[in-house]
C-alpha cells in the first residue's frame, strides 16, 4: 500500500538497520517516509558486519539475553520484550532468509551474510513507497527548524517534515558513513551527549619485537581471559601492538574503564582452562629428558608455540619448578596499557543518554525528534546483541511517532514460526 498524498511525512536521517526498520514500520502504517543517508547506498555497516558471517541476535534464554546490555538493561529490556530475538528471526524469515542457531547460541541467516537480507528488504521498502535520499549529508537544523542537508553537488536541501527520526549510528568504522558527526550537531541544541567511546576493540600491549616479529596475527585458541574478577573463554589474536578478538572484546568495556581510571589494565591468560590446576601440575611433574623448554612445554602442556612466547613476555626466565610453572600457565599477567581507536572498533559505547529521552525514545527538549540505534548511549558484548537492540530501538522509535501522531500501529508481518519462536 503506497502511503496516500496527505499522509503525514516522516525524515528518517541515517539508512543503517535502526533506520530502515523504523522505515519499515512507518511506511505500513501509510505515512510519507524518506530515508536521508550520507553515503551512496544504505546500510554499509550491516553489509560489513556480514563480513564475517552477520550474527542477527542470540539464542540463549531471555534473562541472560538482556543482562547483556549492563546498565541499559532498565530501558532496553521493555523494548527487547517488544521486538524479541524470535521476532527479528521470524523478521528475516519473512524476507526470504531462513536463518539457523550456530554452536556458540548465536545465530545467523542460512545466507550467512547481510547481502541477500538487504537486497529483499530494500525491494520491500521500495514496494511500500519508502523514499531515498542519498549522498544527502545531514547538518543539523536552521533556525526555522527545518532538516539541513548537503548534496552530492553540495548544494543545500532543507526539509520540513512532521516528525523526524535521528538512526545515525555510532562513530565505528567511518568510512562505512557513521561518524559520530551528529554528537557535536545535538551538543549545539542543548542535548547532553556521554562521549564517544569505542566498544569491543582491541587493545594496546608493548610486546617484545619477537613476539611482534614472529607473532603478529596468531590466534590464542581455547583460552580463557580474566580482568576483574570477570572470566571469559574463546579466543583472541595476537596483533602487531596488541591484542583483539572475540574473548577480548567481551571483557572491553571492563577492560576500558579501567585503562581510563588507572592508566592500564592487568589482563591474566589462562592457556589451558580445559585442565584444572592438579592436572596441569601432573603433566608438567615429569622429567624433561634432555627436552628444551619449548618442546617440554608443547608436549607436557600441549601448548602453542604463540602460547609458549606469551609465557616468556611475562617471564623471560620461564620457571623450572612445576609448581610455579602451571601458576604461570594458568594466569599469564599481561599488562595492556591503552585501546584501539573507536575508528577500528566494532562498535561505538555513549551517546545519547536515555535521560534526554521519554520512553518512546522522542528527545525530550525537542519534541517530534527521535533517537534509534547505535547513535544511543548503551553498549553490549559482540553475539548479535548489538543487532538485536539496534532493531528493538528503530520500532521503538516508530512506534512513538505513531504514538505521537495518534496514528494504529500496522505492526510488522513477521509470521513467525514454531521452529523460531522462543518459549
Ligand atoms: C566489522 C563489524 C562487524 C559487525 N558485526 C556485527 C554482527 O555480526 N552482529 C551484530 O549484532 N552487530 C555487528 N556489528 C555492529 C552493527 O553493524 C551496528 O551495531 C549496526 O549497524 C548499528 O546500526 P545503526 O542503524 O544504529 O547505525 P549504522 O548501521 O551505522 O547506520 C547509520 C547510518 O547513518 C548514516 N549517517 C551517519 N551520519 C550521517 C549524516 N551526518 N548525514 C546523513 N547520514 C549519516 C550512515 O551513512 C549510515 O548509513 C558489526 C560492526 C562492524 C563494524
Amino acid at each position: 500500500m503506497l502511503p496516500s498524498p496527505t499522509a503525514p511525512e516522516v525524515a528518517i536521517v541515517g539508512g543503517g538497520p535502526a533506520g530502515l526498520i523504523a522505515a519499515e514500520v512507518l511506511a505500513r502504517a501509510g505515512l510519507k517516509v524518506t530515508v536521508y543517508d550520507q553515503m551512496p547506498s544504505v546500510g554499509r555497516k550491516l553489509l560489513m558486519a556480514g563480513r564475517g558471517g552477520l550474527n542477527l541476535t542470540h539464542s540463549e534464554e531471555f534473562e541472560r539475553f538482556v543482562a547483556r546490555y549492563a546498565q541499559a538493561l532498565p530501558q532496553l529490556e521493555p523494548l527487547i520484550q517488544a521486538f524479541a530475538p524470535a521476532d527479528l528471526r521470524a523478521w528475516s524469515e519473512g524476507l526470504g532468509q531462513e536463518t539457523f542457531v550456530g554452536s556458540s547460541g548465536r545465530v545467523f541467516p542460512k545466507a550467512f551474510k547481510a547481502s541477500p537480507l538487504l537486497r529483499a528488504w530494500l525491494r520491500r521498502l521500495d514496494g511500500l513507497g519508502v523514499r531515498f535520499a542519498l549522498r544527502h549529508r545531514w547538518q543539523g537544523w536552521d533556525h526555522e527548524g527545518r532538516l539541513i542537508f548537503t548534496d552530492a553537488a553540495g548544494e543545500p536541501v532543507q526539509a520540513k517534515p512532521d516528525t523526524t527520526i535521528l538512526a545515525l549510528g555510532g562513530a565505528s568504522w567511518p568510512r562505512l558513513g557513521s561518524d559520530g558527526s551528529w554528537a557535536d550537531l545535538l551538543a549545539q541544541r542543548g542535548i547532553a551527549i556521554s562521549p564517544l567511546r569505542p566498544a569491543n576493540m582491541g587493545f594496546i600491549c608493548p610486546w617484545s619485537e619477537i613476539m611482534r616479529s614472529r607473532f603478529a596475527g596468531e590466534p590464542l585458541k581455547r583460552i580463557a581471559l580474566t580482568c576483574a574478577g570477570a572470566t571469559v573463554k574463546g579466543e583472541a589474536i595476537v596483533t602487531q601492538d596488541g591484542i583483539e578478538g572475540g574473548a577480548v572484546y567481551a571483557l572491553s568495556a571492563r577492560l576500558r574503564d579501567t585503562i581510563e581510571q588507572d592508566g592500564s589494565a592487568l589482563l591474566h591468560i589462562d592457556l589451558r582452562p580445559d585442565l584444572a590446576h592438579e592436572a596441569l601440575l601432573r603433566k608438567l611433574d615429569t622429567p624433561r629428558k634432555g627436552q628444551s623448554a619449548s618442546t617440554f612445554l608443547r608436549k607436557a602442556a600441549g601448548l602453542s608455540p604463540v602460547g609458549i612466547a606469551l609465557l616468556r613476555e611475562a617471564s623471560p626466565a620461564l620457571p623450572t619448578e612445576p609448581e610455579a610453572l602451571a601458576r604461570l600457565i594458568k594466569a599469564v599477567p599481561l599488562r595492556l596499557t591503552g585501546t584501539k581507536s573507536l575508528e577500528r572498533a566494532i562498535s561505538t559505547a555513549g551517546g545519547v543518554p536515555f535521560g534526554e529521552l521519554d520512553t518512546h525514545l522522542m528527545l525530550r527538549g525537542m519534541p517530534g525528534v527521535f533517537v534509534a540505534g547505535e547513535m544511543l548511549d548503551w553498549e553490549a558484548p559482540t553475539g548479535g546483541y548489538l543487532l538485536q537492540a539496534t532493531f528493538a530501538t528503530g520500532i521503538a522509535a516508530a512506534r512513538g511517532v505513531l504514538a505521537s501522531l495518534r496514528i494504529p500501529d500496522a505492526a510488522l508481518t513477521l509470521e513467525p514460526s514454531s521452529a523460531t519462536r522462543q518459549t
